[in-house]
């Protein structure tokens, strides 16, 4: 982190280092239980330690929150950047972006199909549902 953050700026940033990603990533943990998939949490062995790994079906779900990864779509209300030290965390956002977008052609290269879901989208989680079943096809128990 670098010192010239101002201490709002810092408070900022902490706050949202700590919350980072948690609470949707956690949303879908709970759906994806629900469902009744079995999965593993953040396997080291893989390129950026994905967020829940499936590994007999070779998929992995990524949940990306908006804001620390990018979200690029128009509808999405959560990506904003904040009003001071623009250029910090575009910057930020930027190099979270490439070593997202690396991590997931590692994973495919590697012959897993990877999913991401946004922490907007979980907005209708009924959707978010639907697009997860069909990604990861039949329940197996
Ligand atoms: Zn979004």
């Amino acid at each position: 982190m670098p010192d010239i953050l101002s201490p709002e700026a810092r408070s900022a940033l902490t706050s949202r280092i700590r919350g980072r990603d948690t609470k949707p990533e956690m949303a879908v943990r709970k759906l994806i239980h629900r469902l009744g998939y079995r999965y593993r949490l953040h396997r080291s062995d893989l390129p950026g330690k994905p967020d829940l790994v499936f590994r007999g079906r070779k998929k992995i779900v990524l949940v990306h929150g908006c804001f620390w990864h990018g979200h690029t779509d128009p509808k999405c209300k959560l990506a904003r950047t904040p009003k001071s030290n623009v250029k910090f965390w575009t910057g930020k956002v930027v190099y979270n972006r490439a070593r997202d977008a690396r991590n997931i052609a590692a994973l495919e290269a590697l012959g897993w199909r990877t999913a991401v879901v946004w922490e907007c989208e979980l907005k209708d989680i009924d959707a978010v549902q639907r697009r997860l079943v069909r990604f990861l096809g039949r329940r197996r128990g």
